[in-house]
């Protein structure tokens, strides 16, 4: 973020609070010439900006111009504000704009960062059947910083939904070309439940009815129009800060506090549907249990922190291999699971060596040690469907075997048939 201010009280206040709250970092400026030295050095690459509008060698707005015109964000801090002033600035498209003479201008200042912030991690889905309309919200929303997709029926909405972008919130208006908001917000709960995916509606019609009815079924909020623009704004963030915390809380229920990989739960809700996915595309997948050897010799003789450092050590480099594409998971103790996102036996089997050697060739370095672990690994095919628990046992079986035969080593169906065969 970028800090434009010469007050040196105001500065320190706001970069203080501003990265402590934020963890983000803050570059201070204290004047328009710094500005202009900062942004020559061709290094300067920020989002999001609180600026003074007032500088000693910019009186007139320079500053806000400037920063304005590197497409960079501002929320405007200032001490003077008459009608003039204010109708310059709200011609300026700022994200906001703070009074400085104030009892707590500090805090609200650090509120509007807030806001801009989780506006900028919220992805709205905007419905509007009247191009004018759909255009003015569109224009408000993403002043706020709020990520904006805006299509023109109900029909859209529910193709955009299916497709592979994320959205948090759908803005739409009760009246679409093709369906009413209530006909849209009830083929969107069918879906999804109101903790995914908020849903609010604009209406102009005056009919209190509407918003009663569209409150009870599950709507997350209705706007009358014409509105204030803040109350607009006002109501929409409400709701994207609410989204937001759920959000955070399901992450923290669904990761693993030592190694932050997937947890064990969370492996169980999302593998039976990854299953599905991979049998209805007609192919096969195969599931995976990886667990560290001699776990508890390493633990008795370098102590359970060192056995901790080794775990995260293992967890990150399983991370970095299998990514996005896989599902991975710390199951329990030195246990992780992959789920195969639709991979036969034998590539499976493949990346499973990999992982091995990978791991057996990594060095942890632990009091003034360096150490070493392998892994012992049992892979299961999945072609018909069971329950997920069958699955996970099946892969348990070729773990014992592996364990059986010596550690250090992935046993499958196929090392059974190449040992037959040989
Ligand atoms: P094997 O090669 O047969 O897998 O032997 P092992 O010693 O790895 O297996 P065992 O299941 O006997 O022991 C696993 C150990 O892992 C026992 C337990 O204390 C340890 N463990 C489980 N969770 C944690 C953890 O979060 N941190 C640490 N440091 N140790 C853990
Ligand atoms: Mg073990
Ligand atoms: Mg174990």
């Amino acid at each position: 973020m970028l800090l434009v201010e010469d007050s040196r009280m105001f500065s320190t206040a706001l970069k203080h609070g501003l990265e402590t709250a934020h963890g983000v970092s803050v570059t201070h400026c204290s004047s328009l010439q710094a500005l202009k030295t900062l942004f020559g050095t061709g290094q300067a690459d920020f989002s999001l900006a609180v600026l003074d509008l007032n500088l000693p060698d910019a009186p007139n707005c320079e500053a806000l111009e400037f920063v304005l015109s590197k497409g960079i964000a501002v929320i405007v801090f200032t001490a003077t504000f008459n009608d003039a002033t204010r109708d310059y600035i709200l011609s300026k498209n700022v994200v906001d704009c703070v009074l400085k003479n104030q009892m707590d201008s500090i805090g609200q200042v650090m509120s509007a960062v807030d806001r801009a912030l989780t506006n900028s991690k919220t992805h709205v889905l905007l419905a509007d059947s009247d191009a004018d309309s759909r255009s003015g919200l569109a224009s408000l929303l993403v002043r706020q910083q709020f990520r904006v997709t805006a299509v023109d029926s109900g029909t859209q909405v529910l193709e955009r939904l299916e497709g592979a972008e994320a959205f948090d919130l759908v803005v739409t208006n009760i009246n679409l070309s093709d369906m009413s908001g209530h006909w849209l917000l009830a083929e969107i709960r069918l879906r999804y439940g109101e903790d995914a995916l908020g849903v609010i509606a604009v209406d102009s019609s005056g009919d209190r009815q509407q918003a009663a009815r569209f409150l009870r079924n599950g709507g997350t909020e209705f706007i009358q129009s014409p509105f204030l623009v803040d109350e607009f704004i006002s109501r929409i963030f409400h709701v994207a800060s609410i989204q937001n915390r759920v959000q955070a809380l399901h992450n923290i229920a669904a990761r693993d506090y030592l190694t932050d990989l997937y947890n064990r739960r969370h492996f169980f809700q999302v593998g039976p549907r990854l299953v599905d996915q991979c049998l209805r595309r007609g192919g096969t997948t195969c599931i995976a249990i990886l667990d560290i050897d001699h776990f508890k010799r390493l633990n008795d003789t370098y102590g359970h922190e060192v056995g901790d450092l080794v775990l995260t050590a293992v967890a990150r480099r399983l991370r970095a291999q299998v990514g996005e594409e896989h599902l991975l998971a710390r199951l329990g103790g030195e246990e992780f699971g992959i789920l195969f996102n639709s991979l036969n036996v034998a590539d499976a089997s493949r990346f499973c060596e990999d992982l091995r050697l990978d791991l057996a060739s990594a060095k942890v370095t632990a009091d003034d040690e360096e150490l070493s672990v392998t892994v012992s690994i049992g892979l299961a095919i999945i072609e018909g469907r069971e329950s997920f628990d069958n699955y996970l046992n099946a892969a348990d079986q070729f773990l014992y075997m592996a364990k059986y035969d010596g550690r250090n080593r992935t046993v499958s169906e196929l090392t059974l048939l190449n040992a037959m065969a040989s």
